[in-house]
């Protein structure tokens, strides 16, 4: 799997595998039968990124520039919908869905307050409530559910609060699109990458996490240099004194490659706008040379 580029995978998921999961979906969708598929979305996801299964999902879904597979599940659920309710009140349908829509308003839970409850999901109750076949028949359910979902993981990120093990991933993960990085052709170079980045490591940092008893993030310090900083992903790109003559390599080889930056003065005065830096530049020959040596290095540890 990790030879094939996780963006081509993705465009297999989403013609081959995708349309046979979602087949029918407007039918038999309940949140339990979303909650199996999505689960088995995300673990693609991870295997193609080679990361752990305990891998934050939302970074997953923002090196790759994805949104929940139910997210696609909704959509086509409530353009059924919006199908279904401008039908001929004579349709055999259109009596079905009456029918269910008579139980719901007695109590009952039906397919109708699936879509009640989808609706609030997205802020949309108001097409429900006016009831105008016009404007929910002309609503664009696909862009709001994707606008939707795209802001709502940009937002997750951001916030500590939800998953501290985002801390470094918040840093420099602002928009939605897939990461260039993906693109580099050497596989073990774009994992070591990709397992960084998304924090699925062994440094200190992750590794304390899971000691027991659980080591305080701010005694987690690294082993491998005497240092005494706390061993991040800052700390191994930039200062660690075990991966000096990698890191010197790497320099000298990037630095002609971005002339407007001076590596050596940023990481003196600055080494959280270097860090920022280097995981958000978008030319492939320097991404590549910092997954070469982001995998170079975590051999150098025997990771
Ligand atoms: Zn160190």
């Amino acid at each position: 799997m990790e030879q094939i580029p996780p963006i081509l995978a993705c465009t297999l998921f989403d013609s081959l595998v995708s349309p046979i999961l979602e087949y029918g979906c407007p039918v038999w969708y309940t949140q339990n039968n979303a909650k199996q598929l999505e689960t088995t979305h995300i673990k693609f996801l991870k295997n193609i990124l080679r990361v752990k299964t305990q891998t934050a999902t939302l970074a997953v879904l923002g090196e790759l520039g994805r949104i929940p597979l139910t997210a696609k599940l909704h959509i086509r659920l409530l353009s059924y919908w919006a199908r279904l309710i401008s039908l001929p009140e004579s349709n055999l349908l259109k009596i079905s869905y009456n029918m269910l829509l008579d139980l719901h308003l007695l109590g009952t839970k039906t397919w109708c307050s699936q879509i009640i409850n989808t609706l609030k999901y997205y802020n949309l109750q108001h097409l429900w409530e006016n009831k105008d076949k016009d404007q929910i028949k002309k609503f664009n359910f696909k862009k709001h559910i994707q606008t939707f979902h795209q802001n709502s993981i940009k937002k997750d990120i951001q916030d500590s609060n939800i998953l501290p093990k985002l801390r470094t991933y918040k840093l420099f993960k602002t928009d939605m699109n897939p990461e260039k990085y993906l693109l580099i052709s050497i596989p073990k170079y774009r994992i070591s990458l990709t397992q960084f980045r998304t924090s699925s490591h062994c440094l200190e940092i992750e590794r304390g996490r899971y000691h027991k008893p659980k080591i305080p993030a701010n005694q987690r310090f690294c082993k491998y240099c005497d240092l005494h900083e706390i061993d991040d992903e800052i700390h191994f790109l930039l200062n660690c004194n075990h991966n000096l003559k990698l890191r010197l390599e790497l320099f000298r080889y990037i630095q002609p490659l971005i002339p407007n930056i001076d590596i050596e003065h940023l990481k003196l005065v600055k080494p959280i706008e270097l860090f920022i830096f280097l995981m958000t530049i978008e030319n492939l020959s320097v991404l590549t040379a910092i997954g070469k040596f982001i995998s170079k290095s975590f051999t150098n540890r025997n990771l």
